[in-house]
């Protein structure tokens, strides 16, 4: 089975930043600025959030990390949120995830100005992705979209995977993952299924797949009979096991019996989609100057 690692492409994405992050400080002063949100100090994120820092603190970005006070609720994470939005010395937020439940609503994605939102979550940066019918126009249009969901499209260019015309299944429609992902997949015409806890006969789907990406944090959820012998897998589940060790949602071991290939966990989509943040955050340091207030003008 072949493997569809992530680091290269991340680093060779790392690589072609510095330039940028170069005009960025010689326009503004100061070099790109990212303010990451994290809910649960103790929760998985934590180690995400340590890597991004050190990536950046490599780069010359600067981060500054913050953690809401959770005795004030969703009003007060709003709050923080538009303050963060509102504050010229941030020219990005991250929020990580998990969230309380309940917290994950319109009205707390519409906290961030979409100038700034560069995971793609607010409804103008949604409503922008979901209007574009080409993949390009959404790679160079001057709007953010979720990163995981860029981060597969990307290594699936990488590996020399084209989606056109491929039967493709994604099993987890959250919209930071499989919602857009399957819109991007089908604007590089593919015809997707979008599965879910209601889908029926989730096997016959993903067996019927010439591509089957899962996005539904389940350790060994997907196991080597429900994949087509030479489907492709793209596994985005960050899971740990029993012995506090990451992985996917694929059994990896059984399905590298079946998959012609698929991506592994560590080291596949997440170095990729860390990359694509940290290239969105500076993205959101050059449209800076266009910004208009509460919202972003189209490049
Ligand atoms: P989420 O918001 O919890 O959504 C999970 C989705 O999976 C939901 O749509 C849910 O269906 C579906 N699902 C859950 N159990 C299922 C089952 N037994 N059968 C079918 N569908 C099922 O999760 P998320 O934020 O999208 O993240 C998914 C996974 O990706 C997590 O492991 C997360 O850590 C990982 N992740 C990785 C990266 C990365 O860079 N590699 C980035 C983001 C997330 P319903 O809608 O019906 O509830």
């Amino acid at each position: 089975m072949r493997i569809l690692e992530g680091k290269t492409l991340s680093a060779r994405i790392l690589a072609a930043l510095p330039a940028r992050i170069e005009a960025v400080k010689a326009r503004q002063g100061r070099p790109p600025s990212l303010a990451i949100v994290n809910y649960f100090p103790d929760s998985p994120s934590a180690v995400y959030v340590s890597r991004k820092t050190a990536a950046c603190a490599k780069l010359g970005i600067t981060t500054k990390l913050f953690r809401p006070d959770q005795a004030g609720g969703i009003q007060a994470f709003r709050t923080l949120l538009a303050a963060l939005g509102a504050d010229t010395a941030y020219d990005a937020i991250m929020l990580e995830r998990p969230l309380p439940d309940g917290f994950e609503t319109l009205e707390t994605w519409d906290s961030l100005p979409a100038a700034k939102d560069v995971d793609g979550l607010s409804s103008l940066n949604m409503g922008r992705l979901f209007i574009s019918k080409k993949l390009s126009e959404i790679e160079t249009a001057g709007f953010f979209v979720p990163c995981t969901a860029l981060a597969v499209i990307r290594l699936l260019e990488f590996h020399g995977i084209a989606p056109s015309g491929m039967n493709i299944a994604v099993a987890g429609r959250s919209a930071v993952v499989g919602r857009p992902l399957a819109h991007m997949l089908t604007s590089l015409d593919a015809t997707v299924t979008l599965c879910h806890t209601r889908s029926r006969d989730i096997p016959a789907i993903l067996r019927a797949a010439d591509m089957v990406i899962t996005a539904v944090g389940r350790a060994g959820w997907l196991k080597k009979e429900m994949l087509a012998p030479g489907a492709l897998l793209i596994d985005v589940g960050t899971n740990f096991d029993a012995a506090g060790k990451m992985c996917g949602d694929a059994d990896f071991e059984g399905i590298s019996q079946v998959a012609a290939a698929a991506t592994p966990v560590p080291g596949g989509v997440g170095p990729v989609t860390m990359a694509c943040l940290i290239e969105a955050a500076v993205k959101a340091a050059e449209l800076t100057p266009k910004m208009e207030k509460g919202g972003i003008t189209l490049t």
